[in-house]
């Protein structure tokens, strides 16, 4: 089954983001857990999420995507905005056990002149914070273009997180389309060099999700700035191979591209067409 969806507004709720993305003929939809520059969460719905739970079932909507507000920063040097980071990572992740099974996505941190390793390490430390042996979320790092002192750039630097977690089981990888090709990865030229490259470095069976961006900007230019489908520096063929890629194919894919609730839609209705069988 092709697993497509993309970004959607939680500000009406689990049930409203169902309609709109059964509206656009989705399966599955990324959402921010509150504002996406922090702040404190609506109380949780249980008359909301049980009806959206109800509609998922009927209509066959599986893995939806969870994304924490892009401001936190699991490696700022200033401790109060990592304890910050932690107390919203962590209630993000205790609201995620009313819709179970689903993924979490949050971009691993930027160092800010404290160098990587020390950003690796701070991150490790906040993910060891707040991971839990019975929690039912898989959280997923997001690999970055590199923009600033962005951490995540390579896999390498993803796998040195992963490797200092001690619940390591609870973390997967959500691959950006646009962030890779602006970190440097040639996603148009070499997919399949880039996948085993992923795979020998990370390991494939880490990779839950997708997100399917053109790009704005040439490769390795470690800019992050996404682009309409066929309209940026990716282009449609590259996005064709990524979505019918044997090794990604089976994969949720998340739209996060300058658009409104029916370009979404019309950007999902050409995807299928590029779908192979
Ligand atoms: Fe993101
Ligand atoms: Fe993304
Ligand atoms: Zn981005």
């Amino acid at each position: 089954m092709f697993q497509i969806g993309c970004h959607l507004s939680a500000s009406r709720g689990f049930l409203a983001m169902g309609r709109d993305a059964l509206k656009i003929s989705a399966n599955t939809f990324q959402f921010f857990t509150r504002n996406p520059r922090g702040g404190s969460a609506k109380d949780i719905d249980l008359d909301d999420v049980a009806a959206f739970r109800a509609l998922a079932q009927k209509n066959g909507i599986q893995t939806i995507l969870a994304h924490a507000p892009y401001t936190l920063n699991a490696c700022a040097a200033n401790p109060s905005v990592r304890d910050f980071t932690r107390r919203t990572m962590a209630d993000d992740l205790r609201r995620m056990e009313h819709v179970p099974g689903n993924l979490y996505n949050f971009h691993p941190g930027s160092h800010v002149q404290q160098g990587a390793e020390k950003g690796i390490e701070l991150i490790a430390d906040t993910l060891n914070a707040i991971l839990t042996p019975t929690q039912r979320t898989t959280v997923l790092l997001e690999t970055m273009a590199g923009k600033g002192s962005e951490v995540g750039r390579s896999f390498e630097e993803i796998r040195a997180i992963i490797d200092r977690v001690a619940l390591s089981d609870k973390l997967g990888v959500c691959l950006d389309t646009c962030h890779v090709h602006d970190a440097g990865y040639d996603i148009v030229g070499d997919l399949d060099g880039v996948l085993e490259r992923f795979d020998a470095v990370i390991g494939l069976d880490r990779l839950k999700a997708i997100h399917l961006n053109d790009s704005k900007n040439p490769l390795a230019s470690h800019k992050d700035r996404h682009e309409l489908l066929g309209q940026g520096s990716l282009g449609l063929q590259a996005i064709a191979r990524v979505i019918n890629h044997p090794r990604l194919r089976h994969l949720p894919f998340f739209l996060e591209t300058p658009n409104d609730l029916a370009g979404y839609g019309r950007e999902i209705a050409l995807l299928k067409t590029l779908r192979e069988p």
